[in-house]
């Protein structure tokens, strides 16, 4: 929960509600269906899924990290003018998400999630991208709201995971495996796979090939 969580919160200003934040940063998006794109990414701090293979364990504990309010964080993300604002993590949804996302659309802004589901859904959502985790299996509150699924694969045990996270996810919902960075076998396994199971794509972590966050 937020800072604010053990006050009284309806005695606060939303605007001088907090959150915990690694980092804040403009960059593009590096994965999925938006990847190429001019995006402001809001890194919340906190999560209790790990993965053991996570590129963010820095970010699990929140208590190291500095509490931002909405106020700051909406303005930074508005003098950025990027194409959309990605809130990510950690796991965001350990948070209510309502408040930050509401004057992010205030203020004209187009708000997408990433998370692994672990919590209930909170928020609104331009786009909402899942990427579920067997390690703590996501909440049921995910599905409906599900844009784009989005699996990691290790290994070939991983796409059974894939398999059942498919059947949940609305049948719209656009569908990638992205090979784990430090797995590089992983890319031939999702080569192969894709080839013959036509719905779903491949997604590349492209920030990584060009050395950026
Ligand atoms: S859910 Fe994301 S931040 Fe949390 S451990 Fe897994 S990869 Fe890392």
């Amino acid at each position: 929960m937020n800072s604010l969580a053990s006050v009284d919160m309806k005695a606060i200003a939303p605007q001088l509600m907090t959150y915990p934040i690694v980092e804040i940063f403009h960059s593009l998006q590096g994965e999925g269906t938006w990847t190429g794109m001019s995006a402001f990414f809001i890194r919340l701090a906190g999560c209790d899924v790990h993965c053991p293979w996570c590129d963010q364990k820095e970010s699990w504990t929140s208590k190291i990290y500095p509490q931002q309010s909405i106020k700051t964080l909406a303005e930074a993300a508005k003098a950025a003018n990027p194409a959309m604002v990605v809130i990510t993590g950690g796991e965001p949804l350990m948070y209510d998400l309502f408040p930050l996302t509401k004057a992010l659309k205030k203020l004209g802004l187009r708000v997408h999630l990433e998370t692994s589901g672990a919590y209930p859904f909170s928020g609104q959502f331009d786009w909402v991208t899942l990427s579920p985790k067997p390690f703590k299996v996501p909440h049921e509150s995910i599905y409906p709201q599900v844009n784009e699924l989005k699996v990691v694969i290790t290994n070939q045990e991983d796409f059974h995971w894939a398999e059942e996270q498919e059947k949940k996810v609305p049948p719209q919902a656009l569908k990638y495996l992205q090979p784990e960075w430090n797995y590089p076998e992983s890319q031939s396994l999702i080569f192969d796979y894709i080839r013959k199971a036509p719905q779903w794509r491949m997604s590349l972590q492209i920030h990584k090939f060009l050395g950026v966050r």
